[in-house]
């Protein structure tokens, strides 16, 4: 089989998988996007995925998206970030149309991103991410500062928070897994309790490759796929989570 075919079956097993797990809890398949995890993946064969009708893309590096950025300028789609973003990297973001940054975890991350926006007259949609598995090696605010963090965050004007962002354990055992997912749907329960002006609790972004079943049945609206679309990549995944790299 070529690429275009593999990756174009892939991506229908993909959207069989996420159609049958709403089917399992009541849900309408609309109300979960798709976005694709792009890292390591050429522009290339972005592109077949971009034939085969996806939209949205998610990349965890600066680096990544500027020398993708001109091959896929033609196609329209949506990009978001979902990797550790540094503050130095703020202006990159915004010249290379992220519209959404997935990863916002710190307040100095918030207050240099709302000065940069104000500065260049531009507005970004977030979500802010949780760590819901309680792993060092992970980012993500702990979710007994999320309300208060969420509060803070919302005196900045040209950030939009649109909802909150996990990433599970990395675990084959579904029930722990789970256990997070479940962690992120009270969380934001609990923030739209608190009626936070600015504030919009409409996207819950949870569920990978091997674990999207889970998070659809916990409520996800966003499921990020790379490897069971495009094959498994050679660093792992700590790489592109490491700040100096
Ligand atoms: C790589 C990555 C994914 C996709 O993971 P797969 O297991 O390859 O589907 C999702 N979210 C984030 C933040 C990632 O870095």
């Amino acid at each position: 089989m070529n690429d275009k075919n593999d990756i174009q079956n892939n991506i229908a097993v993909i959207l069989q998988r996420i159609e049958k797990a709403c089917e399992s809890c009541n849900r309408d398949p609309k109300e979960v996007k798709l976005l694709l995890a792009t890292k390591t993946v050429t522009a290339e064969r972005i592109k077949l995925a971009f034939d085969a009708g996806q939209t949205l893309i998610g990349e965890n590096k600066v680096q990544e998206i500027k020398s993708k950025f001109n091959e896929l300028a033609a196609f329209p789609h949506q990009k978001h970030f979902i990797g550790h973003l540094q503050t130095n990297k703020i202006k990159d973001i915004l010249k290379y149309n992220v519209t959404c940054i997935q990863s916002l975890d710190r307040l100095d991350l918030a207050e240099k991103l709302q000065q940069r926006l104000t500065f260049e007259k531009k507005e970004i949609d977030v979500l802010v991410q949780v760590n819901t598995s309680a792993e060092e090696s992970k980012f993500g605010i702990n979710p007994e500062d999320t309300i208060e963090f969420i509060k803070q965050i919302s005196q900045f004007k040209n950030i939009h928070v649109k909802g909150l962002m996990t990433i599970g354990l990395f675990s084959a055992e579904t029930e722990k897994v789970r256990k997070c997912f479940k962690l992120l749907k009270s969380l934001q329960q609990e923030v739209i309790q608190q009626n936070i002006p600015n504030i919009k609790m409409t996207e819950l972004s949870m569920g990978m490759s091997g674990d999207l079943e889970a998070a659809i049945e916990e409520g996800s609206t966003i499921v990020r796929v790379g490897t069971a679309i495009f094959g498994s990549r050679i660093y792992p995944d700590s790489y592109y989570w490491n700040e100096s790299k």
